[in-house]
C-alpha cells in the first residue's frame, strides 16, 4: 500500500505540475490576446503622429522667435513644405515601428520571466519585482528614444525650414553646462554652414576651417545620442 503511493506520488506532482503550466499558458495566451486587440499599431500611430505634430509646432514656433531675436522681423511660418511633410511622414512610420518593437520586446521578456520562474518554481513576490524591473527598462528606453528622436527630427525641421527661407548657415548654440560634451562646447557660437557638417567659419562664411582642427562634432546640432545643442539659422531679408 506504501509503496503503491509512493509511486504515484511523482506523476501526481508531475501531473499538478503541468496542469499549473497549462493554466498559466491558458492565461498568458489570454493576456497576449488582449493586449493584441487594443491595437498596438493604431495606438503606436496615433502616438507618434500626435507627438511629431506637436514637435513641429513647436519647432515653428521656436524658430519664429529666433528669427525675431536676430534681425528684429516678424514673420509667421514657414508653414509645412512638401520637404517637412515628407520628413514628417517618414518619422512617423519610424516611431510607429520603435514603440511597437518595445511592445512585442516587452511581451517576449514578459513571457520568459514567467516561464522561468516557473520551472524554476520561484516564489510569486520574485516574480512581482522581476517583472516591475523590466517594466522600468521599457520606460527608460522609451524615454530615451523620446528623447532622441525629438532632437534629431528638431534639428531636420529647422534646417528644412530655415532652406526655405533661404537660409544657408547658423549658428551653433550649445547647452553649456556641465552635461555638454567638450567636441559641442567647443562648438558653441561658431558659424555653421547646412550643407557640410565637417567646417565651421570665424568670418561668417568668407572661408571655412576643419571642425576637427579644433575637435568639433561633425554632425549637426541635435543629431548625436542626447545632444541638446540647436542651430540658430541665420537669416537675411535684404
Ligand atoms: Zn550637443
Amino acid at each position: 500500500m506504501v509503496s503503491e503511493l509512493k509511486n504515484d506520488s511523482l506523476p501526481i506532482n508531475d501531473a499538478l505540475f503541468s496542469k499549473g503550466v497549462q493554466l498559466l499558458a491558458a492565461q498568458m495566451t489570454r493576456i497576449n490576446e488582449r493586449l493584441e486587440s487594443l491595437n498596438i499599431n493604431a495606438f503606436a500611430a496615433s502616438l507618434a503622429a500626435g507627438f511629431l505634430e506637436r514637435l513641429n509646432r513647436n519647432n515653428r514656433r521656436s524658430m519664429d522667435g529666433n528669427i525675431k531675436r536676430a534681425t528684429g522681423i516678424d514673420i509667421t511660418g514657414p508653414a509645412n513644405t512638401p520637404d517637412i511633410r515628407e520628413l514628417l511622414d517618414v518619422k512617423i512610420a519610424e516611431n510607429v515601428a520603435l514603440i511597437s518593437s518595445i511592445k512585442t520586446e516587452y511581451i517576449n521578456d514578459i513571457g520568459k520571466i514567467v516561464r522561468d520562474n516557473v520551472i524554476n518554481g520561484e516564489r510569486s513576490t520574485r516574480l512581482i519585482t522581476e517583472i516591475k524591473e523590466r517594466g522600468k527598462v521599457t520606460e527608460s528606453r522609451a524615454k530615451l528614444i523620446a528623447r532622441t528622436e525629438t532632437a534629431k527630427v528638431n534639428s531636420q525641421l529647422t534646417q528644412l525650414r530655415a532652406e526655405s527661407l533661404g537660409s544657408k548657415y547658423y549658428i551653433w548654440s550649445a547647452s553649456n553646462d556641465e552635461r555638454t560634451r567638450p567636441d559641442h562646447e567647443v562648438m558653441d557660437g561658431k558659424y555653421c554652414k547646412f550643407d557640410d557638417d565637417t567646417v565651421y567659419s570665424d568670418d561668417q562664411g568668407k572661408t571655412w576651417k576643419k571642425r576637427s582642427s579644433i575637435g568639433g562634432v561633425e554632425q549637426a546640432p541635435g543629431i548625436p545620442i542626447n545632444c541638446r545643442c540647436v542651430h540658430l539659422p541665420v537669416v537675411n531679408f535684404g
